[in-house]
């Protein structure tokens, strides 16, 4: 099906100017910078916060782009993906008009984000399985849909989609398809950038919020066409990531290669986690997972993280979400925390019988 950007695109925002700061016009870096109103003095930390950062993050897009292998005009970067979301939002549904179709169980950004645009959204429920159901989601298109946001791997079940049925959509609907992998780092399949130069209506979001430990920080990545990013470009406030945050991500990336341990560790832990609660007669299942949390079926659940509040630990309550009854999500922690968390349900579990 031919996907035709300028067709998507709110007919206003093929209009805007870019904001235009005064340094579009100079980009040396050495200069009298007499341009932007900052303070010439530097500021109380006594670190150079005082000059506005780089608006389009060049340097961490050049480290990046190789390592995704994908070029740096095909990187967007944004405060957090979920700056990403909302702009996507804002880039392409009419409010009030268009809808985004969900993938139930999900992510919860996406809802609040289309609430708070007046977009619409239709819900397709996974399967059982947290699988996708490629024809009843392309049944679900009609003329205003835009954006269909899938989550793989999925939060909250941790598993990954199959790639078939990815493709199987992107291939049906003319509109924008969203794969949000922010728990990529996790999973052992590649990345669906490797798609992106036959979908044209693909984009793909990670972030460094997760396996990269910058949650603090705020940064989130989407990867698309070149005619996709500019258009968030365009519209993005000009200076949505912090120079801080430019610079921590950019020490970040020297030392890439090093995630791999982290990720490793946290692997470790989802064993050792998936063992201890797998010896718990009120653990009923525990969902295989691709990211950094389990998904996990307990008797009791609702009264199970309510102890655990009293503990001071504190779960992910959702069990009252679609095809998660009597589920609570746990993050993978460290050793430590990991065997606190055992600990407790012990406690839990003898004073329950
Ligand atoms: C955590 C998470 C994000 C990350 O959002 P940031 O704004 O980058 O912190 C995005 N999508 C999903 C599915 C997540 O679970």
């Amino acid at each position: 099906m031919a996907f035709e950007l300028e067709k998507l695109l709110r007919p206003h925002i093929r209009k805007i100017k870019p904001y235009s700061s005064a340094r579009d016009e100079y980009s040396g870096k050495i200069g009298v910078f007499l341009d932007a109103n900052e303070n010439p003095y530097g500021s109380l930390t006594g670190e150079p916060f005082n000059r506005y950062p780089d608006p389009y993050q060049t340097e961490i897009k050049e480290k990046l782009a190789p390592i995704k292998r994908v070029r740096p005009s095909q990187v967007f970067l944004g405060n957090g993906s979920d700056e990403a979301i909302d702009l996507l939002m804002r880039a392409f549904c009419v409010p009030g008009r268009d809808n985004i179709i969900l993938l139930p169980p999900t992510y919860g950004m996406y809802e609040v984000s289309a609430g708070i645009n007046d977009i619409s959204t239709k819900s397709v429920e996974l399967t059982p399985d947290f699988q996708l159901q490629p024809s009843k989601i392309l049944e679900a298109v009609d003329a205003n849909t835009k954006i269909i946001f899938i989550c793989s791997p999925n939060n909250p079940s941790g598993n990954k989609m199959d790639r078939n049925h990815i493709r199987q959509i992107l291939k049906g609907f003319e509109g924008l398809v969203v794969v949000d992998e922010a728990y990529i780092d996790f999973s052992d399949e590649p990345s669906f950038t490797v798609e992106l130069d036959k979908f044209p209506n693909l984009l793909v979001m990670q972030t460094f919020s997760k396996a990269w430990g910058l949650a603090n920080l705020r940064i989130g990545m989407a990867f698309a066409s070149e005619e996709i990013i500019n258009i968030l470009n365009l519209i993005k406030p000009p200076y949505n990531v912090s120079g801080l945050t430019q610079q921590k991500v950019l020490e970040s990336l020297e030392k890439a290669d090093e995630i791999n341990k982290l990720v490793h560790q946290i692997f470790e832990e989802k064993v050792f986690l998936e063992n201890k609660l797998a010896s718990f007669a009120f653990v009923k299942h525990i969902y295989p997972s691709n990211a950094n949390f389990l998904l996990v079926k307990m008797d009791g659940a609702r009264k199970i993280y309510e102890f655990l509040i009293k503990e001071m630990i504190i779960l992910r309550d959702r069990s009252k979400v679609q095809l998660c009854a009597d589920c609570l999500r746990i993050s993978l922690g460290t050793r430590e925390e990991n065997t606190a968390l055992i600990k407790a349900l012990n406690q839990y579990h003898s004073t329950s019988n």
